[in-house]
């Protein structure tokens, strides 16, 4: 599933925000940002559980020349939009990453503690990758 729309545009330009998701459910998706040239600036990616509305954000990244223009908070908005009454927490984060969050918080009133999935289902999907990983090696 692909969807295109214009996100808040540093000068006038408009930067593209594509929805993509796997098929299988509870299965990595991911926003991606992409300038006006169709280079990628910037991703979120997440798993959700749709059965307990739960989430977690796995990655959040947007590249050295777009920082500081909303653009990540622009990719945690969509994001809360589109699973909205979900509850999230995200993966262990660094320190801009904290106050990011924090910020992120106190701006959508949404709680985004970092921590272990919030589900049995998202846990028994690291699990599952887990023990493939054990094998692998
Ligand atoms: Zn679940």
């Amino acid at each position: 599933m692909t969807g295109f729309w214009n996100a808040d545009a540093p000068d006038g330009q408009p930067v593209r925000l594509t929805y993509v998701s796997t098929a299988a459910p509870g299965g990595t998706a991911e926003f991606i940002l992409r300038d006006p040239c169709g280079r990628v600036i910037g991703r979120l990616r997440f798993r959700a559980c749709h059965e307990c509305r739960t989430g977690r954000i796995l990655d959040l990244w947007v590249c050295d020349m777009w920082q500081r223009q909303g653009l990540g908070r622009g990719l945690v908005r969509s994001l809360f939009a589109h699973r909205r009454g979900y509850r999230w927490n995200t993966t262990l984060q660094s320190r801009p990453g904290r106050a990011f969050f924090a910020a992120m918080t106190r701006e959508t009133t949404l709680s985004l503690p970092h921590g272990g999935p919030l589900c049995p289902h998202l846990m028994g999907w690291l699990r599952r990758t887990w023990r493939r990983l054990l094998h692998a090696y």
